[in-house]
């Protein structure tokens, strides 16, 4: 088997299969995929869609406002459903699943990633299939991924998988709207994820699900630099996953990066959304790109938006730019008194000092 550990994430479209309900016959056929690798010896991390739908589908397709509120009851309602469902079918294989529900908070902070992480290979160990959601039901905007294909892809820095399989209704990345264009072809590898690709992938979301072709590019990029491959392909294709990881070459392929992140700086990456930005002169940003430095206040010209020492921001480079992103130890408050100064003066400055640099290097994370 070409991958020992991988994260498969199955979206609305390929567990409804286009309609307005749960397809049961198509989920046991992925279960049987599943459990055939997992009784294989690969480890199978499921990060499931579809609450939302079942919940829909459990009340019987009731009226309901467009509201929070009213999301977050469907998903009450699904993910019980949508589990009770999973587990069920993976039952028939004599397989125990564990349910893990996340959201954004659970993996901004450290600890309480880490401590997610001990649970997944906690799961692992014990052959039991982790199956992931965000927690909808409680789940507000400020503190959702938002889409599953991102939560999917956190998943893979979280449990260390070489592979994500992002299944879809389609059969992966095309250069034109499938849809509305016929004479589009499919992507079949992609090395580098550029601007270009971006434009590409566009705006392409199902009616049910979350995630366009957009949602899965960001994915992609975050898995790859986790050090897996990502391939997305279309669920409803017959042996899909079993052929994945014999390694044919089905649908579009993101090759894993070159030099991979390690743990903390996955989590740099993935975790505390950024809630400001560090403006670096010519130099800085040279010294932080190309030697790994880290920032020196002597090296900043300006300040974005209000932060707390500890927070996640953005570092621009002198044309404005984004190069990197770290936790910074001074807040915004300090950093306008110490911009442009030498690290010596901090003291003498704030009339105290938490360190000469601003953003450690071990803290921060080229873009
Ligand atoms: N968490 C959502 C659900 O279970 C799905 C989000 C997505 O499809 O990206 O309904």
């Amino acid at each position: 088997m070409k991958y020992q550990r991988i994260v498969v994430k199955l979206g609305t479209s390929v567990l409804t299969g286009g309609s307005d309900r749960l397809n049961r016959a198509q989920m046991v056929e992925l279960v049987r995929q599943m459990a055939h690798l997992h009784n294989n010896g690969c480890e199978i991390v499921l990060c499931t869609s579809g609450a939302i739908a079942a919940g829909r589908e459990r009340l019987n397709y009731p009226t309901l406002d467009d509201s929070m509120a009213s999301k977050q009851m469907l998903a009450a309602v699904g993910q019980s459903q949508l589990i009770q469902t999973w587990e069920n079918l993976f039952n028939i294989y004599g397989l125990h699943v564990g349910q893990m529900l996340l959201t954004r908070a659970d993996l901004d902070d450290r600890e309480r990633y880490l401590n997610a992480r001990d649970m997944l290979e906690t799961l692992l160990k014990h052959k039991i299939i982790p199956i992931i959601n965000e927690n909808d039901a409680v789940a507000t905007n400020e503190i959702k991924v938002g889409d599953n294909d991102n939560l999917s892809a956190l998943m893979v820095g979280l449990a260390d998988a070489d592979l994500l399989l992002l299944l879809t209704d389609q059969a992966g990345l095309y250069d034109a709207n499938p849809r509305t264009n016929s004479d589009a072809k499919l992507i079949s590898e992609v090395d580098v994820i550029d601007d270009e690709l971006r434009k590409i992938a566009g705006d392409s979301g199902t009616s049910l699900g979350t995630g366009g072709m957009a949602t899965k590019l960001q994915a992609a990029q975050l898995a790859r630099r986790s050090g897996a491959a990502v391939i997305i392909a279309a669920g409803q294709q017959s042996d899909v996953i079993i052929d994945i990881c014999n390694d044919e070459r089905i649908g579009t392929r993101f090759n894993p990066s070159e030099n991979p992140l390690e743990s903390r700086k996955r989590w740099l990456l993935a975790g505390p959304g950024p809630v400001g930005s560090i403006r670096l002169d010519k130099g800085a940003s040279k010294a932080v790109i190309e030697k790994g430095s880290s920032l020196l206040a002597k090296g900043i010209v300006a300040i974005e938006g209000r932060f707390d020492r500890g927070d996640m921001v953005i570092l621009h480079n002198e044309v404005g730019a984004e190069i990197a992103r770290g936790l910074t130890r001074y807040n915004s408050d300090d950093l306008l008194r110490i911009k442009g100064q030498h690290s010596q003066k901090i003291e003498e400055i704030l009339g105290y000092a938490y360190g000469k640099v601003v953003v450690h290097r071990n803290n921060l994370v080229i873009k």
